[in-house]
């Protein structure tokens, strides 16, 4: 089989897992058994850690050997340093990257690494930026859908956007505490249900719609699960443009859902077929990759490869097809050194 390669899977490095251990406020974790642990934001859990894998990378190598899965490009996740305090999070955001650096210097090829940056301060996350392009050699930047409620196509985070296009490295776009929290919170839904993979499409279809990716052409973002909710009103989303763009003061030179296709790439975490067949027509093979969600209690790396296959066998994609979901598309698009003993 091709070489293997999960573009969305997630690390607490220990310290950090121990500092929000300790944190008052609200933004904390709470360790609930000898491996697992709950992350909460005001008083709801948003993360769970059911497994060592998400802290542990030896732990984490083992059950990547025995899902076949051969390289993981790795980055936070929720509570980010982002929804620190400013002067914490810039702290946190340095020993992260750090933490996953080393990491990856342990594991050639087997591991890399997105930036985790403290979007609450961005001359810093430029500065941080810096630093691991030149010295960490991360592989793409992690960004949340919003950063404390403030949406991402604001114009504060358009140096961002530009230094990623610049560099050549691919955002992933990934949920947060969702900007739809306090009706959920009343409706008793889980974030992880709706309010995530919505929270992602507002912010990848604001991006599009406030003319970061046309400014930017360069630009890529791997939208996680699988694009949210894009590829199933993808109709939708170029009759809405039709229709209402110009009485919302909105101008782009091409449609909405040309520039996805152009420059998003969904990644497979969703697992369910008729969903990544819907996805798969419209974006086509060479837009899609692995995520698996790991460690996370929905993440499912052997899941996430047998789907992979299962999709090639009833959409009758071809050998290459198939290969470029399961690792060619992302050692193109990560500039990945190839891995000895792996076609590629
Ligand atoms: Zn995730």
């Amino acid at each position: 089989m091709y070489r293997t390669v999960d573009v969305h899977n997630h690390y607490y490095p220990w310290d950090y897992l121990q500092h929000l251990v300790g944190r008052p406020g609200a933004v904390t974790a709470k360790q609930t058994g000898p491996h697992s642990y709950v992350m909460k934001c005001n008083d709801v859990i948003v993360a769970h850690i059911d497994r060592a894998g998400h802290y542990d990378m030896a732990a984490r190598i083992v059950d990547l050997d025995k899902a076949g899965m051969d390289t993981q490009i790795m980055s936070k996740t929720v509570p980010g340093p982002e929804l620190l305090e400013r002067a914490e999070g810039v702290y946190w955001m340095k020993r992260i990257n750090d933490a996953h650096a080393e990491a990856v210097q342990k594991y050639p090829h087997r591991l890399y690494a997105y930036a985790a940056l403290a979007y609450q301060d961005v001359d810093e996350s430029l500065k941080e930026l810096e630093r691991c392009i030149k010295d960490l050699k991360v592989r793409g930047i992690q960004m949340f859908s919003n950063v404390q409620g403030t949406p991402m196509h604001e114009p504060q985070f358009e140096p961002i956007f530009q230094m990623a296009a610049e560099h050549n490295l691919p955002i992933l776009m990934h949920p947060t505490v969702p900007l739809t929290a306090s009706i959920l919170d009343k409706m008793k839904i889980p974030y992880q249900l709706y309010g995530y993979t919505f929270d992602t499409t507002m912010a990848v279809i604001s991006l599009i719609f406030h003319g970061v990716f046309s400014r930017h052409k360069n630009l890529k973002v791997i939208h996680a699960h699988l694009g949210g909710m894009a590829p199933y009103l993808v109709r939708r989303l170029r009759d809405s443009w039709k229709g209402y763009s110009k009485e919302w003061g909105l101008e782009l030179d091409e449609y909405p859902d040309d520039i996805y296709k152009r420059q998003v790439y969904p990644d497979t975490t969703s697992f369910y077929l008729p969903a990544m067949k819907c996805c798969l027509e419209w974006v086509g093979a060479e837009h899609m990759m692995i995520g698996t969600d790991y460690a996370h209690r929905v993440g499912d790396p052997e899941g996430a490869i047998k789907s992979i296959l299962d999709l090639g066998d009833q959409a009758k994609l071809s050998r290459d097809q198939i290969d470029l979901i399961l690792g060619k598309n992302a050692e193109k698009l990560f500039n990945l050194p190839p891995m000895p003993g792996k076609s590629s």
